[in-house]
């Protein structure tokens, strides 16, 4: 399926679309024949539902995409229910769960963005671009991205993981962090790595990127090898972390997060 994002609604209100509603960051999924999957509706009205506010999202295989904030009061029809994000990573389409990513980012950030950071007056939403701007003080805001390195760092046929705090060491990880102000991307990379684990890094090359809106990361992957140090972890982060050969891996991310894509491009080097 192919999703042109565009900002201008159609004049004429579509006889179905795509409606993407939330309730405090869940998604509304309608079970169809065992399977999940995003209405297909003229409006909410025609679900008993009252939005918020709406937000227009563009097209999908020329089809019209909205999302909506609803109240948290608002009930759902029998058929459908409202489900965490994350959760639905495996059972919903892909492009829908991308498209319901950008959505639940672009309705977060206009229920935050009503009023100006600045002098406190309401934002108007601009008609051509994703942007509010107040007019008093032409201040612009655009929806927040927040940029995020991840890392797979390799010594010799072994690679560098961590037990995060965050899953109560349960599950290993490569590591990760988010960009400060003024760093670049390699910069993010050795300091996240020294901090984290105590090790040097070198030969930092760039992987692959994945949106991860949980709540607006970018996720900037990347490899890297041991230059030198000895693991010392920080403990508010990462509970344990060692070297692993590939036939000795512990628990780790189960999803298709970027994550586990560079676990197993790890694997795939090392068969
Ligand atoms: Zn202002």
């Amino acid at each position: 399926m192919s999703f042109i994002p565009m900002v201008t609604p159609p004049v004429m209100q579509p006889e179905t679309a795509w409606w993407f509603v939330f309730q405090n960051n869940k998604l509304l999924v309608e079970e169809k024949d065992g399977s999940v999957t995003i209405p297909q509706i003229r409006n909410l009205q025609e679900i008993g539902m009252t939005p918020i506010r709406k937000q227009y999202l563009g097209t999908l295989d020329g089809q019209h995409c909205y999302s909506v904030e609803v109240d948290e009061q608002m009930m759902p029809p029998k058929t459908m229910e409202f489900r965490g994000l994350r959760g639905l990573f495996e059972s919903l389409d892909k492009d829908l769960w991308s498209i319901a990513g950008q959505a639940v980012q672009i309705v977060a950030w206009d229920q935050t963005h009503q009023f100006c950071g600045s002098c406190g007056q309401a934002t108007e939403s601009m008609e051509k671009e994703r942007a509010k701007v107040c007019q008093p003080c032409n201040l612009t805001n655009y929806p927040r991205l927040s940029p995020a390195i991840i890392v797979a760092v390799l010594k010799d046929n072994k690679l560098l993981l961590g037990a995060p705090t965050r899953y109560e060491g349960e599950i290993y990880s490569v590591l990760a962090g988010f960009v400060e102000p003024g760093e670049s991307l390699e910069t993010c990379v050795a300091r996240e790595v020294e901090e984290e684990v105590g090790i040097q890094v070198k030969n930092i090359q760039y992987f692959g990127s994945q949106p991860w809106p949980f709540p607006n990361s970018l996720m900037i992957g990347f490899t890297a090898e041991y230059a030198g140090g000895e693991i010392n972890v920080d403990p508010t982060e990462i509970l344990h972390a060692d070297w692993y050969t590939v036939d000795k891996l512990p628990n780790f991310p189960g999803n298709a997060s970027i994550a586990r894509r560079l676990i197993d491009w790890f694997i795939e080097q090392h068969q």
